[in-house]
């Protein structure tokens, strides 16, 4: 029972640590890098609060350290799914019925926890797992989850204050039901952030959950999970199964309380889901909440009036950090052969400086690439480049994975604007370039709309604000988050709110009061005062 209306404290971004030499908090992460390192964990499902194991063990190598085993992992499939299902529908009614302020506080604990104590452990298993550099860790699982925990719980007060208006003698009220059932959340390998916040998001408005990573993310949703366990979050409200997605999601796509699905991930698979629940819409007691963030093809667009340095620079950042396996990350880029040279000279000369090898390696700004699959996937077309005669190779074009799955930062030139590397998303450090003749602006222009099905990210360049008016009207429908003179990666919680279109996704804008209002059920109540206690109206006199 609440006994006031509580004001959630102000949000504020985290505030990126910088890792610099002789730092604290680089000393602090370098040692828990060797730590874990240097041991092999067992890592279980957790269902209903408890360890489950199954011994159909899967091992996990750092993508950058194929040699060098870090963890084992329980697999499990329908039987752990069912029992996923059944014990978020147990720990349901207590945790929808838990006051609102109790369930924000858990989320606002986890979010000091993750400031505090938990943030080494949490970058560096990223950084091991997911092969990500440390300032990408810090930027994406600490700084980024850190927001989405601050900022959701000002959300949820927010969205739970907006009431109707109410005529004389009648209260209007609306209550912010959790949905009636239980939520999936299934998630990539790519952000840590996005991971947990897929699952605590619904979490936060009520909901229970089962949740599905990635194989490629169980390392740090490892420790993801202790962390809600130390912040109180109740037993059965996060359950998380590893295994096979089809295998747990014939389970979970044919229960009749499936209440929603928050996906993150590829275009193919989501459309996938989506005709899963269409087929079986009889069986469910509700509509599911489809949200689903996916691919994206995204581009930089520069004008003729654009800084040359300004373009390269985004380029640089944009397309290659991370790897290039960021949903936002620029893929495709559209420059003017008057900005071309200079462009290309600091771009190659960016990526000459650029270190690829294990994250541990602070020095290293490039690391590996996800897994096998991917590496495979991305030789290949780097090689059909360097065999196609219409196709230069600007920069880059080496693939290795002899120690962890190594991609070179690699820049194509194309002649054909719809080459399949400026189509395709590929999901890795492979950017392509289509330069345009100046006065043929108008047509590089309609290019973008119409060359790949997504609409996520994109950013222009350029100096002439008529120009920006024009392109930023012109490319509306191209990208749900749209960037004037700026890469077109790293949204900020409560800043740019992200998600795209299109064949990129429902565009329910994770880190936002519109994400949160797709976990609730809202209820509107009228209490009448005094009831009429006569049927017949005036008029009728
Ligand atoms: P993926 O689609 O391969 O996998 C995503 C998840 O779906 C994984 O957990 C996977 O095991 C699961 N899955 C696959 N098939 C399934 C099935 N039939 N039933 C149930 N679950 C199934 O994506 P990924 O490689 O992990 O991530 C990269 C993709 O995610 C890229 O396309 C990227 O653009 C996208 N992404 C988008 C955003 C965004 O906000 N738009 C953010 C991050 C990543």
């Amino acid at each position: 029972m609440s006994t006031g209306f509580f004001k959630v404290p102000v949000a504020t971004n985290e505030v990126v640590k910088s890792y610099a030499p002789g730092s604290p908090e680089r000393a602090e992460l370098q040692d828990t890098l060797k730590q874990l390192q240097s041991q092999v964990i067992d890592i279980p499902m957790v269902i209903g609060g408890k360890n489950v194991t199954t011994g159909q063990m899967a091992n996990i190598y750092p993508p950058h350290n194929l040699g060098h085993m870090v963890a084992k992992y329980h697999r499990g499939g329908a039987a752990q799914a069912q029992q996923a299902i059944d014990a978020a529908m147990q720990a349901k009614p207590t945790w929808a019925a838990m006051p609102w302020e109790h369930r924000v506080s858990i989320f606002l604990r986890a979010a000091e926890l993750l400031a505090g104590p938990y943030r080494a452990t949490i970058n560096a298993a990223t950084m091991i797992g997911q092969s990500k550099n440390a300032f990408q860790a810090e930027i994406d699982a600490a700084c980024e989850l850190i927001d989405f925990f601050r900022f959701n719980a000002a959300f949820a007060a927010e969205l739970y204050s907006e009431q109707p208006i109410s005529s004389p003698g009648v209260w209007n009220r609306m209550e912010y039901r959790p949905l009636d059932g239980f939520v999936f959340a299934i998630t990539p390998f790519n952000f840590t952030s996005i991971c947990a916040n897929l699952c605590a998001a619904p979490a936060l408005m009520g909901n229970t959950v089962v949740w599905k990573p990635s194989d490629d993310q169980i390392y740090s949703a490892h420790f993801l999970m202790a962390m809600f366990r130390e912040a109180g979050l109740p037993d059965g409200v996060i359950n998380i199964v590893y295994g096979d997605g089809p295998e747990i999601g014939k389970v979970v796509f044919s229960h009749p309380q499936l209440a929603g699905l928050h996906f993150t991930g590829s275009t193919a698979v989501f459309k996938s889901l989506w005709k899963t629940i269409g087929q079986n819409i009889d069986q469910y007691i509700s509509y599911p909440r489809i949200v689903g963030e996916t691919g994206g093809k995204d581009f930089i667009f520069a004008h003729p009036s654009a800084h040359a340095k300004a373009v390269a620079t985004a380029i640089s950042r944009g397309a290659f950090e991370y790897q290039g396996q960021k949903c936002s990350a620029a893929s495709r880029v559209y420059c003017p052969v008057s900005l071309w040279p200079t462009v290309r000279q600091h771009l190659v000369d960016d990526l000459k400086s650029m270190k690829m090898g294990a994250p541990d390696d602070f020095s290293n700004f490039i690391n590996a690439v996800i897994n096998e699959r991917s590496f495979d996937k991305l030789a290949g077309f780097i090689a059909q480049a360097q065999a196609d005669p219409n196709v230069e190779v600007v920069a880059g074009g080496g693939f290795d994975k002899t120690k962890g799955y190594f991609i070179e930062p690699t820049v194509l030139m194309a002649k054909d604007p719809k080459y399949v590397t400026m189509c395709t998303e590929l999901f890795g450090p492979v950017l392509t370039v289509y330069v345009y003749e100046d006065e043929k602006f108008d047509e590089a222009l309609e290019l973008v709309g119409n060359t790949s099905d997504y609409a996520l990210t994109g950013a222009i360049f350029g100096a002439d604000r008529h120009a920006l008016a024009y392109m930023a009207n012109k490319l509306q429908y191209a990208a749900g988050n749209f960037y004037i003179n700026d890469k077109p990666t790293g949204a900020v919680v409560g800043q740019q709110p992200f998600g795209g279109s299109r064949a990129s996704g429902t565009n329910d804008k994770a880190g936002s009061k519109a994400n949160l209002m797709r976990w609730v059920s809202a209820r509107t109540i009228k209490e009448t005062l005094v009831p009429p206690t006569d049927y017949r109206y005036p008029f009728l006199g």
